[in-house]
């Protein structure tokens, strides 16, 4: 395991991607690109690899990621998985990475109103299964954190039943 970051750190947005390169120093030191719309998300790798990704936003030009501010942490929705280099595969999940590795730990991320999240969840929940993107999505939510509630509701309390196998995922009232 190299030098791997468990923050990210806001240097900036810029209108070219061109401009990024010079505003970020160290692992997980991102800037956003905006002209119009976001057009991506550019990282220092958080595994300390020493190489830049660019994430794509503008779902016009090719497959795109979802970028989320809420309380100004930043989230990215689906995971970042590389498939060449380091091959690295992580979650930016409310400032914090995730890396995807044989366990989850998600220990470090802070999910702020969770109370709240919860019964805004409970109330779009049915007795039809629904995956938590779906939920994100009614809800304005970020996926990660509506996951992590859903989670916590079904094995916590048992308000709701948690799919398996094809149904991971997906969740409706118990
Ligand atoms: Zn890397």
């Amino acid at each position: 395991m190299k030098n791997r970051v468990k923050r990210i750190r806001d240097r900036g947005t810029v209108s070219h991607r061109r401009d990024a390169d010079t505003l970020m120093e160290q692992p997980g030191d991102f800037v956003l690109v905006t002209r119009g719309v976001h057009r991506s998300f550019v990282i220092r790798c958080p595994d300390g690899c020493g190489e830049t990704l660019t994430i794509n936003l503008d779902p016009r030009t090719d497959k795109a990621w979802r970028f989320y501010r809420k309380r100004n942490q930043i989230s990215v929705f689906p995971s970042v998985w590389r498939d060449n280099g380091c091959c690295s595969h992580f979650v930016i999940w409310n400032h914090v990475i995730v890396w995807c590795d044989k366990y989850w730990d998600d220990s470090g991320v802070v999910v702020e109103d969770d109370i709240e999240l919860r019964k805004k969840v409970l109330s779009v929940c049915t007795k039809e299964w629904q995956h938590y993107t779906e939920i994100a999505e009614k809800l304005d939510e970020v996926p990660w954190d509506v996951n992590w509630a859903c989670s916590q509701l079904a094995r916590r309390v048992n308000a709701l039943v948690e799919g398996r196998d094809k149904l991971q995922g997906f969740f409706k009232l118990s």
